[in-house]
């Protein structure tokens, strides 16, 4: 992975981020493991005495919910990046800023520690493991439900080990395990993740598998979306390329100047 600022991959630093954050963001990690973990124990406890079938059926419904993560998080990617700014209240620098800073300094994940890695993910997905739970009744038997509540939990765990993923397609010293889930493409490859790394930064947002970006370029997804929205609201995406493509503290002086130089992007040329 290409470091523009010529940054190496260095030892955890200290969290640059408020104390507030990094409690919440450890009790999310406990929540997460014991919700985690009693979706688990009720998924197999129902397939055991249901037999063979449920067994299918819980292995479908976990495929897709693998699946599911990787259009997620690329869907989140693709908000992240190509709408609002970091300026924007509350989402601005807690959820903006980190993606487009991350086109600027990709090396900088690799210094965060488990948990600045992973709390975020588990403050939202855990909400959803505690639904799942408290809230779709499984019954021996009843496949259907089975199948539901599997693809919802393991697409939860899959987009609680995203970040982890996207942490080592950047790190130039993942485990050997790692290297070779990356190689059979089980997790998202470092080549692969490239792409996305090159300015104006509009494609190969999906960062679990990566497995949904060939498709969803192919198709024009999210192109064919930000359309729609232009179309319907007037907003257009990639409005803040400047910062999108690292160019942020030409910010200061443009707004004196009244002038903005967006650089030359697919975006804009579409939008224009
Ligand atoms: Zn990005
Ligand atoms: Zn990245």
């Amino acid at each position: 992975m290409n470091e523009p600022s010529g940054a190496t991959e260095m030892a955890h630093a200290e969290p640059k981020y408020s104390r507030v954050h990094r409690a919440a963001e450890i009790v999310s990690i406990f929540i997460f493991v014991v919700y985690a973990v009693a979706n688990l124990w009720r998924l197999f406890a129902t397939a055991i005495p249901t037999g063979p079938s449920a067994w299918f059926v819980l292995g479908g419904g976990a495929f897709l919910g693998y699946v599911l993560a990787d259009f997620i998080s690329g869907t989140v990617h693709w908000l992240a990046d190509r709408y609002g700014s970091r300026d924007l209240f509350l989402l601005g620098p807690n959820f903006i800023g980190p993606f487009r800073d991350h086109h600027v300094r990709p090396k900088e994940i690799t210094q965060h520690d488990f948990v600045e890695t992973n709390g975020n993910n588990c403050m939202i997905s855990f909400w959803v493991l505690m639904v799942v739970y408290h809230g779709v009744p499984l019954a021996v038997g009843d496949l259907t439900s089975l199948f539901l509540a599997g693809a919802l939990v393991f697409s939860m765990m899959a987009i609680m080990a995203t970040n982890q993923f996207h942490k080592w397609a950047h790190s130039d010293s993942a485990p050997r395990l790692v290297r070779l889930l990356q190689r059979w493409h089980a997790i998202l490859p470092a080549d692969h993740h490239d792409v996305h790394h090159k300015a104006p930064f509009e494609t190969y947002f999906c960062i679990t598998t990566g497995w949904l970006n060939w498709p969803l370029r192919k198709l024009r997804f999210y192109e064919s979306v930000e359309w729609l929205v232009y179309r319907l609201t007037g907003i257009r995406a990639g409005e803040d390329d400047a910062i999108n493509a690292g160019l942020a503290p030409a910010r200061a002086s443009e707004a004196e100047s009244g002038v903005v130089t967006l650089p030359s992007t697919g975006a804009a040329e579409r939008a224009s």
